[in-house]
């Protein structure tokens, strides 16, 4: 009798909790999809919803095709779709998606642009742009980070990725000029390299400033003259090297 009652009592409980279990019709059944999911919501809601307002077809899609949990460390893979910057080790981040999403659609990115982005990180910014461009050249700092970078995109197939380690505050010449460039580390002063090495008419989206008082700027090269606009107030890690005995 007892024994039919503890059968009863599984049975129960494992009916019970079937609804709330991943694996029944309704719910992924696989990690991938379950991240697939998320991807899908984190556009829907922080992106479009939420007065964000991103409204490029090309960057939303871009967005909702990057796996960002493959860029991230393990420890974080969770929290990969949330409505925050995640740290990516050796003390710096990986950027909002909401972050990721204006800065991309600010350079109104097209098929044939050459792009180049300071402050690889993950690789994460630099596979958005590869969906978008002919090629993204990305300078990072950390070795160890511009090396892992290099693998995941790699290992995704985004060949049109191509990463150095360096400082990235002199760009890359022998690769110049840039129909757009992308700083995802502030410096409290615009680089003078980069902006020689955007083409005429091209666009630059570059944090600006001391960690508690940055601003994100649009620089539009027009002829001599450097069009700069404040775009969005944000916080980003500061640009390291050459930059700092300036
Ligand atoms: N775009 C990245 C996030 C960048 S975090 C992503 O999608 O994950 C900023 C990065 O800028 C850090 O990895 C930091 O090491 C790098 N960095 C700082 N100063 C730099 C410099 N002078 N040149 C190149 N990279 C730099």
């Amino acid at each position: 009798m007892d024994k039919m009652f503890y059968l009863l009592l599984m049975l129960l409980i494992s009916w019970f909790g079937c609804g709330a279990k991943p694996g029944t019709s309704s719910s992924p059944t696989t990690e991938e999809e379950r991240f697939a999911l998320e991807r899908k919501k984190m556009v829907e809601e922080q992106l479009i919803s939420w007065g964000r307002g991103i409204k490029n077809k090309r960057v939303l899609e871009a967005m909702s095709k990057v796996p960002r949990h493959l860029f991230v460390p393990d420890d974080v893979r969770n929290h990969a779709y949330d409505d925050t910057p995640l740290p990516i080790g050796y003390g710096q981040t990986i950027s909002q998606p909401y972050i990721v999403a204006f800065m991309t659609e600010q350079l109104d990115p097209q098929p044939g642009h050459r792009v180049l982005e300071i402050g690889t990180g993950s690789g994460y910014q630099a596979a958005v742009l590869s969906m978008l461009v002919a090629e993204v050249y990305s300078i990072e700092i950390i070795e160890p980070l511009a090396l892992r970078a290099q693998e995941t995109c790699k290992r995704l197939g985004y060949t049109n990725v191509f990463i150095k380690v360096g400082d990235g505050y002199r760009g890359w010449k022998e690769k110049a000029p840039f129909d757009s460039i992308i700083v995802t580390c502030a410096p409290e002063k615009i680089p003078e390299p980069l902006i020689e090495q955007l083409k005429e008419g091209g666009k630059m989206i570059i944090p600006v400033g001391p960690i508690w008082d940055q601003s994100l700027y649009l620089l539009t090269k027009e002829g001599k003259e450097i069009k700069k606009q404040a775009v969005l107030p944000v916080r980003f890690v500061p640009m390291k090297g050459e930059i700092e005995q300036k």
